[in-house]
């Protein structure tokens, strides 16, 4: 029965090894941290990391450990549930509480990732008498929620505003709109224009959405993301996010807004309904992640030096780097293939990131992505400026 399935699945595998695409995984022996060990083929090698989306440096936090091993000792391993059937602890409501307080919303529903939230999202709350109008680079859960919706919808190109009124007005043949956008799009670290994006949503009467997956913790002086940055708090109907990235690194995600949106997904949203309770232990460090955001801004403001810092060196060094708006740094090298040579022999300089190019990035925009931490000290910062200008010479990127 297998054969010809196999045969069809090793072409499809080999077409895209050819192509140069295919992913393998690449393993750490260490916490999650800006320092880590990394396996080898002749052993383990310590790298500096400027991949993670590890923003504020809480993967490892020691505080966030201990919280959750506690919760785990005095509420159990797992919730064995969904949480409307008998899945929800007192943990999981605070932790919502202070996902709304933290954002300024009227209530927040969990999920057991952002995934879930976005995939989850639209279809109980729109009809094919509804539209979406959606930014082309939205995230891929977005796309995915977007798809299991009835609603008409529409695209525009990229922080263009004024695509997105030429689609709202074309929406206005439909009963209710949402506009749909990442806080940050994380290939190039740009925020999107939400102050424009919420005046074209007044005058065309829409609802706004927004996923903060890479701006929450990030964006804004004190790191609540886009609304803070461009101070509409509170006035945003929907914002997504997730606990995997800035807020702690583990997993969970979360989907925060008006009431009745939120009411109405406890009831009506799929990946709520029929997918397990995150853990206690998640939800109680979840808790904590908050109480030290908001108890000081020593995370964001070290965050925010440490990006500065980064991207001023990179830029003088004679780097073309995308203008960014938040702690993901593209290093613009063009082609795909100098794009994974100056990858690799950064790593050999024990310097670990990814580089990026076609389908990831459009053609001709290969680049590497350096994303910045809280964790990274200053001597870690200049030892990947160095590198990166030691490889940057070696290919003729910079003189
Ligand atoms: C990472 C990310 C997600 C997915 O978050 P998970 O909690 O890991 O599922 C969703 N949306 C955006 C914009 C993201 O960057």
């Amino acid at each position: 029965m297998y054969q010809d399935f196999q045969k069809h699945l090793q072409l499809e595998l080999q077409g895209i090894r050819d192509a140069g695409l295919y992913k393998n995984e690449r393993v750490i022996v260490t916490p999650q941290s800006s320092g880590i060990r990394v396996a080898t083929p002749d052993g383990e090698a310590e790298v500096i990391n400027f991949c993670a989306n590890n923003y504020l440096g809480l993967a490892d936090n020691k505080e966030l450990i201990e919280a959750a091993k506690q919760r785990m000792d005095e509420r159990g391993y797992g919730m064995a549930s969904v949480r409307f059937i008998c899945g929800t602890q007192d943990t999981h409501k605070q932790l919502e509480r202070a996902i709304s307080d933290f954002f300024g919303t009227d209530d927040t529903i969990l999920y057991a990732a952002c995934f879930d939230a976005n995939g989850g999202l639209f279809e109980p709350l729109l009809t094919e008498q509804d539209a979406i109008i959606s930014d082309a680079l939205n995230h891929a859960s977005i796309i995915d929620g977007v798809r299991l919706c009835k609603a008409v919808r529409y695209r525009y190109k990229n922080g263009d505003v004024e695509d997105l009124e030429e689609q709202l007005r074309k929406a206005q043949a439909q009963r209710f709109r949402i506009i749909a956008t990442d806080g940050v799009f994380s290939m190039d670290g740009n925020v999107c224009p939400l102050d424009k994006i919420y005046q074209l949503a007044q005058k065309y009467n829409a609802l706004v959405m927004v996923d903060e997956s890479h701006s929450a913790g990030v964006v804004g002086a004190t790191g609540h993301g886009v609304t803070e940055q461009y101070n509409l708090r509170g006035k945003i109907e929907i914002i997504t996010g997730t606990l995997g990235k800035a807020f702690g690194g583990s997993v969970g995600g979360f989907t925060t807004g008006k009431q009745e949106i939120i009411d109405m997904l406890r009831q009506r949203s799929r990946p709520y309904l029929f997918s397990n309770s995150i853990p206690p232990m998640i939800a109680a460090a979840g808790l904590k992640t908050f109480e030290i955001l908001t108890r000081d801004n020593t995370l964001q403001d070290r965050l925010h030096n440490n990006t500065r810092y980064f991207v001023d060196k990179m830029l003088a060094a004679g780097f073309d780097i995308k203008p960014t708006q938040s702690a993901i740094c593209a290093v613009m090298l063009y082609d795909a293939r100098l794009s994974q040579e100056f990858a690799a022999k950064l790593q050999e300089e024990g310097i670990y990131v990814t580089g990026f190019y076609y389908p990831v990035v459009p053609k001709g925009q290969a680049r590497i992505r350096v994303q910045l931490s809280a964790a990274h000290t200053t001597s870690q910062l200049d030892k990947g400026i160095a590198a990166f200008v030691k490889v940057g010479k070696q290919l003729s990127v910079i003189k």
